[in-house]
């Protein structure tokens, strides 16, 4: 059986591009480049919480990454250096191989060094932490939002939760939809380009994680204004379901990653070039106004949507 140095050298000490001094020291040296600020965020995934313990390990590999990433997107952010801490509760090669192969091949895309971590024994846990660099000043928040912005997405919302009920077998659906969905759920992919082209351009950015109503709504308090979504406007799977079920996968469904954000009418011309450079739809789906904090959905006939406090915990997902 291996140690754990052996296991480092083997497994967790891949080649770094940018990276001062990555290992064998105490600390990882890294070195921004002036002007820049950091930006730093972690996210711990549980196996049986955040994915089932049986997971496909490249899938967990490239996920575990890819939220972290998405936090960077979200900043406007460019992802640079990650460290890595895992909990195992035993020394599988086998599996930690293809879980790097996963996170490494994710981290390879988008130039980030693998700089550090920890591995131990215990509950499988793995906890990311990613450290990205954007000029100073020029970071996007969730407190600039202004009443007259439009409230815009990126992609499609809701194929994550929709591939969650298909995995746990709530949902049918013909076989290309289903791996869409079990593809956005499992594999999915930050918008990084995107959150660093609309510094300038958005006024707030959060990406969303927790489903599009609950990560809107933390732009709405923390700007400390009202925001308006059109259901109809929303863009959503086909998948044949309708109603309720897909409602709450599209506005309370976590998991997407897709960037939410606001901007000034003004810069419409400038969202569309971008949804072209990208090939990725950006979509408005409503609009910020005065009023007190929080979202507002109204339906195809304009009438509002319940999702205030008590009622807004019937759209949660379980997963949460
Ligand atoms: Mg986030």
């Amino acid at each position: 059986m291996p140690g754990e140095f052996e296991l480092i050298a083997r497994h967790f000490s891949p080649a770094t591009h940018h990276t001062v001094l990555a290992g064998g020291d105490d600390a990882a040296l890294i070195a921004p480049p002036p002007g820049m600020e950091l930006a730093v965020s972690t996210d711990m995934l549980v196996a049986g919480r955040h994915f089932p313990p049986d997971a496909d390990p490249a899938s967990v590999g490239h996920k575990s990454l890819a939220v972290n990433l998405s936090d960077m997107a979200a900043m406007g952010a460019r992802p640079r250096w990650a460290t890595l801490s895992l909990a195992l509760p035993a020394i599988d090669e086998a599996w930690i191989a293809a879980f790097m192969r996963g996170f490494m091949t994710l981290a390879a895309d988008h130039d980030v060094d693998l700089v550090g971590g920890d591995t131990t024994s215990g509950p499988l846990n793995l906890c990311v932490q990613i450290i990205g660099d954007v000029p100073a000043g020029q970071a996007l928040r969730r407190c600039g939002a202004c009443a007259g912005d439009l409230v815009w997405v990126s992609g499609t919302l809701g194929e994550a939760a929709v591939g969650l009920r298909c995995l746990r077998g709530e949902w049918a659906l013909p076989a290309p939809e289903r791996a869409r969905c079990l593809q956005r759920l499992e594999r999915p992919q930050p918008r990084v380009q995107l959150g660093v082209a609309l510094r300038g351009i958005a006024h707030a950015a959060i990406d969303v994680s927790d489903g599009l109503v609950a990560d809107l709504g933390h732009i709405a308090g923390r700007s400390s204004v009202r925001a308006v979504v059109r259901w109809p406007q929303v863009p959503r799977p086909g998948t044949g379901h309708d109603g309720p079920a897909l409602r709450e996968c599209v506005l309370a469904g976590g998991d997407d990653y897709e960037l939410c954000f606001t901007a000034p009418a003004h810069a419409t011309p400038a969202i569309h070039a971008l949804a072209q450079r990208f090939s990725l739809p950006l979509t408005a789906i409503g609009h910020i106004e005065q009023g007190s904090p929080g979202v507002t959905v109204y339906d195809a006939d304009g009438a509002p949507l319940v999702l205030q406090a008590a009622g807004f915990d019937h759209f949660r997902t379980p997963s949460g």
